[in-house]
């Protein structure tokens, strides 16, 4: 499937995250992010291709809730 990007979520400062992947799209809370940032989200697009939507996003949510998500 194809990722869409949306920068200048503005509304990720309320869950103090960066970025959040909710495959097929991804959200930067900057206008312009970074390559380091856009490559590590695109291993999160990797690990949904690799599992299920629903597998990932269970850990995921899980990883964020434990304060371990970057
Ligand atoms: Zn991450």
């Amino acid at each position: 499937m194809r990722i869409r990007e949306f920068t200048g979520q503005g509304w990720l400062l309320w869950l103090n995250v960066r970025a959040l992947t909710i495959y097929p799209f991804v959200f930067y809370r900057d206008k312009r992010p970074g390559v380091k940032i856009r490559a590590h989200e695109a291993i999160h697009i990797a690990q949904v291709r690799r599992n299920s939507w629903l597998r990932f996003h269970t850990r995921y949510l899980g990883d964020y809730l434990r304060g371990r998500l970057r």
